[in-house]
């Protein structure tokens, strides 16, 4: 980073600028702040879609999208956020499976029932 005054490239952890001596504002919380707002909306939506995993497409579509917005680096959550939409997406795509042959087998005994009536 660099000296917001002079230009004079500063060390991170740099109290005061070498050359102007003007005081160096950290940037590690402002930076850090969306990263760590993204990475609870990543947990929390993991959560919502694992939580909805039985509904099918629609704990699918969260978990997914959870697990994108948990890239970010943000160590703990994001991690956490990334199993929590792994197992999301599992468990969603199994019963996605499942009422699709469940939708396949009533629509099967609909053409049958029809066929035999
Ligand atoms: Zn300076």
């Amino acid at each position: 980073m660099n000296c917001k005054k002079c230009g004079n490239p500063v060390s991170p952890d740099a109290a005061f600028c070498g050359v102007c001596g003007e005081k160096i504002e950290k940037e590690v919380t402002v930076v850090n702040a969306p990263v760590e707002k993204q990475s609870w909306a990543a947990f929390v939506l993991s959560i919502v879609g694992l939580s909805l995993c039985a509904s099918g497409i629609v704990g699918l579509i969260l978990s997914i999208i959870a697990s994108s917005k948990a890239k970010k680096p943000n160590a703990a959550l994001a991690k956490a956020a990334k199993i929590l939409s792994i197992f999301g997406i599992i468990a969603s795509a199994i019963f996605t499976l499942y009422w699709f042959i469940y939708v396949i087998i009533i629509v099967i005994g609909i053409i049958l029932g029809a066929a035999t009536a």
